[in-house]
């Protein structure tokens, strides 16, 4: 089972980060293009080049830490992308084995989640890799869920919450009446 815990946090930290410093970037630099309301007598600068002048060094002055923060940011998002893309299960898609005993465990209802944690129930059509493709997931039973037509389009290969893992697999436990794991979700490891 995959420890979503450490893996969901790290990406929703990261993008936080991100969002911080893309407004940090932006307050600089309206900041620094601001009309400066003090006007210290003697020093105002006389011709426009020398105020151009003075409004670049502001802006360069004023954006240097924020953008590297944003380089620093971009380049750890390029190495958890990178990752990801080297965990790949070279198969993708489930065989029929895994796809029956998975559609069976399911009592062939969607089991994703509408509002509120609750079941969807409505007949699957999909089996869904619930730890993404994509990001490293596994084609594996353990990382099969059945999904409707609806709940499949609208998942997309984002990485579940351990929130929603938990759900999951408490709802299983309802359910699932063979001696299978009610246990959900398996990554790929590093090659
Ligand atoms: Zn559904």
């Amino acid at each position: 089972m995959v420890e979503l815990g450490r893996i969901y946090w790290t990406r929703q930290g990261l993008r936080l980060a991100y969002s911080a410093v893309m407004v940090w970037l932006a307050l600089s630099l309206v900041t620094a293009l601001m009309p400066q309301a003090i006007h210290i007598p003697g020093t105002s600068p006389s011709t426009p080049g020398e105020v151009l002048r003075g409004l670049a060094d502001g802006v360069v002055a004023a954006v240097t830490l924020p953008g590297l923060a944003v380089v620093v940011l971009g380049i750890l998002a390029a190495v958890v992308n990178s990752r990801d893309v080297r965990r790949r299960d070279p198969v993708r898609r489930f065989t029929r084995q895994q796809r029956r005993e998975g559609m069976v465990r399911a009592g062939g209802g969607c089991e994703l989640e509408v509002g509120f944690g609750r079941r969807c129930g409505r007949p699957a059509e999909h089996g869904d890799h619930f730890y993404p493709w994509s990001k490293g997931g596994s084609s594996s039973l353990q990382n099969f869920v059945a999904a409707c037509a609806r709940c499949n389009r609208t998942k997309r290969a984002r990485i579940p919450s351990p929130g929603q893992q938990q759900r999951l697999e408490r709802r299983r436990r309802e359910y699932v009446t063979s001696a299978t794991s009610v246990s959900v979700g398996e990554r790929q490891p590093l090659p």
